[in-house]
C-alpha cells in the first residue's frame, strides 16, 4: 500500500514552484464585479468610513475612479443609487428616467461602452421608511405593489443603457414581473441577475452607511431569507430560475459557502456570490489593527468563494484587484 513512509504528500508542496503545478489559480479579474455607490452632482467623491478604499461618487468622478479597475480587467460594475431627492412611501422616484442611476449608467457607458453595467433594483433608498417596498396600512411591505415599482425601475435602468438589472428586494414574483415588463417594453435582451437567495444578515451594516438605507423601524426578516432555514432560501433561487432569471446569487458569500455549493449542484445557471460590506470591513479592520495581513486574508476568502462554486464574485475587492489579488509570478 502506498502509505507512509513511502507516500509523502509533502513532496507535492515542497516549493512554491512545485505548488504552482497543482494549485488552482485565484479567480481572474474578469470574474469580479465592483459594486459602486452613485450620488448626484459633479466632482463629488465621499469616502465611506466603514469601508476603507470605497467611496460614493458623482457620475463624473465614478468614470475617473473606473480607469484603474477597468485597466486591470474587472468584469463589470453593479450600480447602487444614493438619491438626494424626495422619498415617499412607494419609492416612486426609483423609476425616474432622469434619476441618479440612469444618469450614472449613461456617463459610464459613454466612457466605457463595452464595460458590462448592472444595476441594483430595489426601493429602500427611495422610500421614507427605508423598507424595500411600499408599506400597507398594517406596516407590512406590500409585495405586489413593490413588484410594480421594481419593474418600472428595471425598465428605466435598461432604457438608460444597463446591460443587466439585479433585483434585490426579495419580493415574491419580482423576477417574473420584471421579465414580463422588460419584454413588453421591447427590452428582451436585458440580463436579469436575481439576488435569488439573499439572507437577512447582520453583515450589511457598512453598506447601510454607504447607501443611507437602513429601515427606520423593524427589520427585513419579513422578506429576506432566514439563515436558519436554508431549504427555503434555496427554494427562492429555484423559483427565480423558473421565473426567468439569467444569473442566480447568494448574498452574503463567505458565511454561506454551503449554500453556494448546494445551489451550484441544483442549477446550471451562472451563479454570483455577493461578498458583502461586512465581510470587507471585517478584514479591513483586522488588518488595520495589525491582527492579520490584508492581502493574505483577501486571497484566502476569495479562493473559498471560488471553490464553493461561484462564477461571479461581486466584491469591493474588485477595484483593488491589482493591489490585493493579482498574482505576480
Ligand atoms: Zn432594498
Amino acid at each position: 500500500m502506498n502509505q507512509y513512509p513511502d507516500y509523502r504528500p509533502r513532496r507535492l508542496r515542497r516549493t512554491a514552484a512545485i505548488r504552482r503545478l497543482f494549485d488552482t489559480p485565484l479567480p481572474g479579474p474578469s470574474r469580479f464585479i465592483w459594486p459602486v455607490f452613485a450620488i448626484p452632482g459633479t466632482g463629488r467623491c465621499e469616502p465611506i468610513t466603514s469601508m476603507p478604499g470605497q467611496s460614493r461618487y458623482s457620475p463624473d468622478r465614478l468614470v475617473q475612479a473606473l480607469d484603474a479597475p477597468v485597466a486591470s480587467g474587472i468584469g463589470g460594475i453593479l450600480i447602487f443609487g444614493v438619491p438626494d431627492g424626495a422619498k415617499d412611501n412607494e419609492g416612486h422616484s426609483a423609476a425616474a428616467p432622469d434619476g441618479i442611476v440612469p444618469r450614472t449608467i449613461k456617463a459610464v457607458k459613454k466612457a466605457y461602452p463595452d464595460l458590462p453595467v448592472f444595476t441594483d433594483v430595489c426601493l429602500c433608498a427611495y422610500t421614507q421608511h427605508g423598507h424595500c417596498g411600499p408599506l400597507d396600512a398594517a406596516g407590512q411591505v406590500d409585495n405586489d405593489r413593490a413588484n410594480a415599482v421594481l419593474a418600472r425601475t428595471a425598465v428605466a435602468h435598461a432604457e438608460a443603457g444597463a446591460d443587466g438589472v439585479a433585483p434585490s428586494a426579495m419580493m415574491d414574483g419580482q423576477v417574473q414581473a420584471i421579465r414580463q415588463t422588460l419584454f413588453q417594453a421591447g427590452l428582451p435582451n436585458i440580463i436579469l441577475m436575481s439576488y435569488s437567495t439573499k439572507f437577512a444578515s447582520a453583515f450589511y451594516g457598512p453598506f447601510r452607511e454607504a447607501e443611507a438605507s437602513a429601515p427606520q423601524s423593524g427589520d427585513r426578516r419579513g422578506y429576506q431569507a432566514s439563515y436558519a432555514n436554508p431549504r427555503l432560501a434555496l427554494t427562492e433561487s429555484a423559483l427565480d430560475e423558473a421565473e426567468g432569471a439569467d444569473i442566480l446569487m447568494v448574498k452574503p458569500a463567505s458565511l454561506y459557502l454551503d449554500v453556494i455549493a448546494s445551489l451550484r449542484q441544483r442549477s446550471d445557471l451562472p451563479l454570483a456570490a455577493y461578498n458583502v460590506s461586512g465581510e470587507y470591513a471585517m478584514l479591513c479592520a483586522t488588518a488595520e489593527r495589525g491582527w492579520g495581513d490584508l492581502q493574505s486574508m483577501v486571497r484566502e476568502s476569495v479562493s473559498a468563494i471560488d471553490r464553493a462554486g461561484a462564477d461571479l464574485i461581486i466584491s469591493y475587492w474588485a477595484n483593488r484587484y491589482d493591489e490585493l489579488i493579482r498574482e505576480h509570478v
